[in-house]
């Protein structure tokens, strides 16, 4: 664990703090104990294969040249081509990127996807450039990760503050580097496009889709109906905003949202359509939406409610405010909101928690439905995306249920068991080269 160093009246103090590394390694050890994973194959996935740092100048609007650094982190790909999505945020280091890869692999290979684990993203705070800058510095990342990343290799997609017309900027300077011959066959080398650049049809409803999906799913097996729950998200940027969106229509309440620049609340309910309005026309921030009362920043998970939908960031629910929170489900919609030791303060709580890796994989999941449109030269329809992707995210769901049922564990530990035993699996038939 690292340690943060203060000076407290003059003398020096040093406490540990928990990074997003902590937190994956301790959910993957637990589970990895109580399948009895193989020794060696428990080395080989507490470590990631290849990490890639880059370097690289951008020509700035006023004609200055800025460095920018960039990360690529890839686990593990013993089930087919790392996969997992760029971030744009000042948070990014090696560590986050490191954890979000591991996270990644677990959650394409509990979706039973042909894929491994990977992420990675630039240090970078996207608010303070211009459209013009953002596409340089996206193509210019590009370039510098090169032949690091191929549609058969390792296949970005959008995440935190990254969207499709970024993954329309690499696909475009991917394609154009390539030699002439193979250009427009490299196509599926990032998802998450627009829909009229090879992208699929419903993809930027898919992960909010399928965390809307994991809290039905939950809902129908303790035989509780969704009409009138109260809801709270944090976050409501694609997963949020698309998560509240299929409640809502199922008959439940937005109650309470956070975002980056403020909290808002109305216990009589928040209409998900006008706050989106309200967004678009407010720099994307909730604050300040007329039909709510403004919420202090530590009370918003405090809020009543039944559900609560962390969808923002890493580390958000922590000892800190777990023994707080009102609600009797957490669907994760972010990677790794909830950390060891939040999680278990709810646990003891009885308070259930539907994990990232199964609760927000409607995302990778839209991506490979993607990736398949694009190898195979196809186009699929919305309605069939749809389908296809409730029947994945209910089998995951189902297995993850099952498993915790007969095991007598906590959803995360049964999903990540699921996940681990299809790598070890893989690894057992093949052995280690040489
Ligand atoms: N960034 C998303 C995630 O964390 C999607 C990744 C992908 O589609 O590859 O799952």
């Amino acid at each position: 664990m690292a340690t943060i160093t203060a000076t407290i009246n003059g003398k020096k103090k040093s406490a540990p703090v928990r990074g997003m590394m902590d937190n994956v390694m301790e959910q993957f050890n637990s589970a990895a104990d109580h399948i009895e994973l193989h020794p060696n194959i428990k080395k080989i996935l507490s470590i990631t294969n290849n990490e890639l740092i880059v370097h690289f100048p951008v020509k700035m609007d006023n004609g200055e040249v800025e460095i920018f650094t960039g990360y690529r982190v890839q686990h593990n790909n013993a089930l087919g081509p790392y996969k997992g999505g760029l971030r744009y945020h000042p948070t990014v280091d090696i560590d986050a990127a490191r954890a979000l890869a591991m996270w990644m692999t677990w959650k394409t290979s509990l979706a039973g996807l042909p894929y491994g684990g990977a992420k990675g993203g630039i240090k970078i705070d996207p608010s303070l450039y211009s459209q013009g800058e953002l596409e340089r510095i996206t193509r210019r990342f590009t370039f510098a990760l090169a032949d690091n990343i191929g549609p058969e290799h390792d296949i970005p997609a959008p995440d935190v503050n990254t969207n499709s017309q970024t993954m329309a900027w690499m696909a475009d300077t991917y394609m154009s580097t390539r030699p002439p011959a193979e250009r427009t066959a490299n196509q599926h080398v990032v998802t998450g496009k627009p829909d009229g650049s090879g992208g699929l049809e419903g993809r930027d409803r898919a992960t909010g889709y399928g965390v809307f999906l994991t809290i039905k799913f939950w809902a129908e097996r303790n035989k509780q109906s969704l009409v009138g729950k109260r809801f709270i998200v944090q976050g409501f940027g694609n997963v949020g905003y698309w998560a509240s969106y299929f409640l809502e229509k199922e008959g439940a309440k937005l109650v309470a949202v956070q975002d980056a620049f403020g909290s808002i609340r109305n216990a009589s309910g928040i209409k998900v359509e006008d706050l989106f309005n309200y967004t678009k026309a407010n720099n994307g921030s909730v604050k300040g939406f007329p039909e709510s009362f403004d919420l202090d920043h530590e009370k918003f998970f405090t809020t009543e409610c039944d559900i609560c939908i962390p969808a923002a960031l890493g580390n958000q629910i922590t000892k800190e405010n777990a023994s707080k929170i009102k609600a009797e489900v957490i669907a994760e919609g972010a990677n790794g909101p909830t950390n060891v030791e939040g999680e278990k303060i709810l646990l003891d709580r009885g308070i259930t928690i539907i994990p990232d890796i199964l609760c927000n994989s409607g995302g990778v999941i839209g991506s490979y439905f993607e990736w398949l449109q694009n190898r195979n030269g196809e186009l699929w329809q919305l309605d069939e995306v749809m389908v296809k992707l409730e029947k994945k995210m209910k089998e995951s769901f189902d297995k993850v249920y099952a498993y915790s049922e007969s095991e007598a564990m906590d959803f995360r530990t049964a999903a990540y068991c699921i996940a681990i035993k299809r790598i070890e699996k893989a690894y057992i038939q093949r052995g280690i080269f040489p």
